[in-house]
């Protein structure tokens, strides 16, 4: 249950004219005590406004169900995903008889598109409350797992970057397992098991069969042809849904993990502009996917492009494990993805020692633990000071002979001042040593002076080099010889001819050699590999969709 000042933040009471103002696009209706308002997993929920009685908002358990809160006069329901059209992570049910204002997803929507006292006040109210149920572990799902599967993290992470609160409970060390266990009959090899609602049972789940069973998935209509699919939900991806969307274009983003993109695993973006104390990379994306949703926009996470048709008008996307979408315009917003390391034996420490991000998960496995960081860039950067906060003390791995050379300025003053952390440059691992399948110690060698050093570290990230997602892309669009999108004036009168240009005009500066198929952010060749650049160049890529559209 939500305490004072919480309640107050969670729970704010609307006044007389924004009651009326939502009484326009609703309905008043009676409830009846007991009367299930909906259901936890109910597919399509209406946003109710309380004016008499009251509403208990419920979580179910395994076997039993616990009350999150009750709601009063005034008060309003639900959170998120009320915007985005996901089910519904608790229930909520009638206390007493009463009378309810009730709205149907449109209607709210219609109400946070052209309300903006409304919108900032509910808008803010269902991220707060979401945030809540995530700190609490209060949802529609428990995953019990250990600590040392790789599966468990991939599982914790896909939940956590998609914003689903759940309840975690580690085998090794979480007394309620064994009776949980038992009651669903799970095996140890079962593990990492998911339960949905209380009943469900997922068995090592894959991210698409979890994406299915929460409907982060299902925004994809067959048959139908988008204004603009959009492939990759980083600061690009979202951007352009965010554009698109608000002016009123049909937009369907697909993702295969989880929005936000690289700034999604983020601890901390300090030269984003207009966040001048910072902000954490999850709650920027959890930001901008909740406005692209509020303008309209459509998601499929777990879902990815798998093969892009070279015919145009419309293309065509494959999709991971079957399926297509059809667009007018698409947007390749697909970034990078970090270069798997040249160590030997590195695959086999992959989520149980070795990681190639640092959020408040992984530094919770660490604990107060010595750890290392191999990369000298900015994301490495972050990742230091990140884990200085809780590591004993934190190793920084680095091919340079400084970090002036790949390093931003601040980011070197946040680290030099840390007295936890040890720079260690022309320094390279040499060997990954575990006798099982977690690791147990890291041996690296100065390239200078040829000394090699091995201590007892647990968990090292892995920050180094990214390539460009764009296998999927087939031979469709031309590639800088790093496999980066050539758009513009990048492409060469070969690509041009190559790919039979068929307009009387040159190609955009941010379409690729196949007309109304634009690229932005990392993954375009040229572009400038920072979340403002990403944001930027698909707004202005927004504008050049339309003029396609027209074409
Ligand atoms: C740890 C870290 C910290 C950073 N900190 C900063 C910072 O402080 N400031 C700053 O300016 N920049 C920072 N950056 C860089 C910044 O995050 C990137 O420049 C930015 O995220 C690029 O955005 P993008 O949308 O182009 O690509 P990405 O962020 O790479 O997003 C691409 C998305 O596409 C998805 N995808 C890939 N292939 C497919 C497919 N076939 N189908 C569907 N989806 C697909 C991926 O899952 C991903 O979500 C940081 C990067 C990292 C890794």
């Amino acid at each position: 249950m939500a305490e004072a000042p919480d309640r107050d933040r969670l729970f704010p009471k609307l006044n007389d004219a924004q009651v009326a103002r939502i009484a326009q696009r609703g309905e008043r209706r009676s409830v009846r005590r007991n009367e299930v308002l909906w259901e936890v997993g109910a597919p399509r929920i209406d946003f109710y406004v309380i004016l008499s009685g009251s509403i208990e908002i419920v979580q179910p358990l395994p076997g039993r169900e616990e009350s999150i809160t009750v709601q009063g006069p005034r008060e309003f329901t639900g959170d998120v995903d009320l915007i985005f059209g996901h089910p519904a992570v608790v229930g909520a049910r009638a206390r007493e008889d009463g009378e309810v204002l009730a709205l149907r997803r449109e209607a709210l929507l219609a109400v946070v598109q052209t309300d903006p006292e409304l919108s900032d006040l509910l808008l803010r109210t269902f991220l707060q409350r979401r945030a809540f149920l995530i700190a609490h572990g209060k949802g529609d799902a428990v995953l019990v797992g250990s600590r040392h599967s790789a599966d468990t993290l991939r599982i914790r992470e896909f939940l956590s970057r998609n914003g689903r609160p759940y309840t975690y409970l580690d085998v090794e060390s979480d007394e309620r397992v064994q009776d949980l266990l038992e009651r669903f009959g799970v095996r140890p090899e079962d593990l990492p098991a998911l339960i949905v609602r209380g009943k469900l049972l997922l068995r090592k789940p894959t991210n698409v069969e979890i994406a299915e069973h929460f409907g982060l998935s299902s925004a994809i209509e067959d048959g139908k042809v988008h204004d603009l699919v959009v492939v990759g939900a980083g600061p690009a991806g979202l951007a352009a849904a965010v554009y698109a969307a608000s002016e009123g274009l049909d937009v369907l983003v697909l993702e295969t993990h989880a929005p936000g993109g690289q700034a999604g695993t983020s601890s901390r973006i300090e030269n984003y502009l207009g966040f001048p104390a910072g902000i954490s990379g999850q709650l920027l994306a959890a930001r901008a996917f909740t406005q692209a949703n509020k303008f309209g926009a459509k998601f499929a996470i777990a879902r990815s492009g798998a093969a892009l048709g070279c015919e145009p008008k419309p293309y065509t996307i494959e999709l991971e494990g079957g399926g297509a979408v059809k667009a007018r315009t698409a947007l390749i917003a697909s970034g990078v993805r970090y270069r798997s390391s040249d160590i030997p034996g590195v695959e086999r420490f992959e989520g149980t020692g070795v990681y190639h991000a640092a959020t408040h998960l992984e530094a919770q496995l660490c604990g107060r633990e010595e750890v290392a960081v191999v990369g000298g860039a900015n994301s490495a950067g972050q990742a230091v000071v990140f884990l200085a906060r809780t590591a004993r003390h934190v190793h920084m791995l680095v091919r340079g002979s400084s970090l002036a050379e790949s390093m931003s300025r601040y980011l070197i003053r946040c680290i030099e001042e840390l007295p936890n952390v040890t720079v260690r440059t022309q320094t390279r691992i040499v060997a990954l040593e575990g006798s099982g399948p977690c690791l147990e110690r890291v041996r690296w060698r100065n390239d200078a002076t040829g000394e090699e050093e091995t201590r007892d570290i647990h968990h090292l990230f892995l920050m180094i080099g990214a390539d460009p997602n764009t296998a999927w892309l087939g031979g469709c669009v031309a590639l800088d010889d790093k496999g980066f999108v050539k758009t513009g004036n990048d492409l060469s009168a070969e690509d041009l001819a190559k790919a039979r240009w068929p307009l009387a005009r040159s190609p955009y500066p941010l379409e690729t050699m196949l007309p109304g198929l634009f690229a932005a952010g990392d993954v375009r060749a040229g572009s400038v590999k920072r979340i403002a650049s990403a944001v930027g160049e698909a707004a202005a890529c927004i504008q050049l969709v339309h003029k396609a559209l027209q074409e």
